[in-house]
């Protein structure tokens, strides 16, 4: 099917109508008391392709928390500056685990699994602490320059509130560091990844800046953000375990690389056609947003446009 001949503004709006008369099942994440207060009745999606048609639906101009979506973003800076070195300190196998499990960083000696589990997406803040000059400047700087949108930022608000309930992730940075394989601080880890977490974006903006991804002629200031081969690795990274222990499920049904947040939102990347946003805050019990799961399986389904 050609990219041209589906109505992607009639489709978006199909599947936004169908979905939202539907039940929305799941929960608004809690353990962030920040998130908590975002009401569960947002919902959009923005589509972009690599020929710059763009159509979006819904709340997709609101910014929300993108959470571990960013998790992309921090590797994909990493392997620019580390390169193949950063395959030492961190794997590439789906864990089969939740997002925040500890349970085999023992067994794996502190070496997490894949970068997009919580243990994983540590370690690579503590290589970009170590790597940059002004670690959180510095990674602001790249987001807005690959998104080519300014008004990106932190939230503040929302990185204290984890920070101030953040156990679970100081448990991960101190057990890794017990293994060598965190060298800063934990603290100095610890904040730039709540304040990676905590960068709030719209469907539209994030559909945006994933566009480095599903785009190979995309270059900011006359370069690639990534050679094709890294591009290649960081999507086969997001297909394999961009939903954590949900990675094989949404691979069956939506069969796209891609990327969820607490936040409730996901990216979905197709290679060398598409971006697509999408951003509902009820999340499953895996922790994937609820609507977003099926308004992405919709959308490959009616368009024919996955991977597969
Ligand atoms: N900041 C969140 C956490 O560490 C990110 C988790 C997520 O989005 N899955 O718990």
């Amino acid at each position: 099917m050609e990219l041209k001949t589906i109505n992607y503004k009639a489709v978006l709006k199909d599947i936004y109508q169908t979905v939202v008369s539907e039940e929305n099942n799941g929960t608004v994440a809690t353990y962030i008391p920040e998130l908590a207060k975002v009401s569960a009745d947002n919902f959009g999606a923005c589509f972009l392709s690599t020929e710059h048609e763009e159509h979006g639906i819904g709340d997709w101009q609101k910014k929300f928390s993108i959470q571990s979506i960013s998790k992309v973003l921090s590797l994909s800076l990493a392997y620019k500056i580390l390169g193949d070195r950063i395959w030492d300190r961190v794997g590439v196998e789906p864990s089969g685990t939740s997002f925040n499990s500890l349970v085999q960083l023992e067994s794996d000696h502190g070496i997490p699994r894949n970068p997009f589990i919580n243990a994983g997406a540590i370690v690579i803040c503590d290589i970009l602490v170590s790597e940059l000059k002004n670690p959180k400047e510095d990674f602001l700087t790249y987001v807005r320059e690959i998104s080519n949108c300014d008004q990106i930022q932190f939230s503040e608000t929302v990185a204290k509130s984890e920070a101030s309930v953040g156990y679970r992730n100081k448990a991960l940075c101190n057990y890794i560091k017990s293994f060598g394989n965190i060298t800063n601080h934990p603290e100095q880890v610890l904040d730039f990844y709540f304040n990676m977490c905590s960068i709030e974006m719209t469907c539209q903006e994030l559909s945006k800046t994933f566009m480095f991804l599903a785009n190979t002629n995309f270059n900011i200031k006359g370069e690639n953000v990534l050679s094709i081969s890294k591009t290649k690795r960081i999507n086969a990274i997001m297909q394999t375990c961009g939903f954590y222990d949900e990675s094989g499920e949404f691979s069956f049904r939506v069969g796209l690389p891609g990327k969820s947040g607490v936040g409730g939102g996901i990216v979905a990347v197709h290679p060398g056609r598409y971006c697509i946003t999408v951003w509902s805050p009820k999340l499953n019990e895996k922790g994937n947003s609820y609507r977003g799961m099926k308004f992405l399986e919709s959308f490959t389904t009616v368009t024919e446009l996955s991977i597969f």
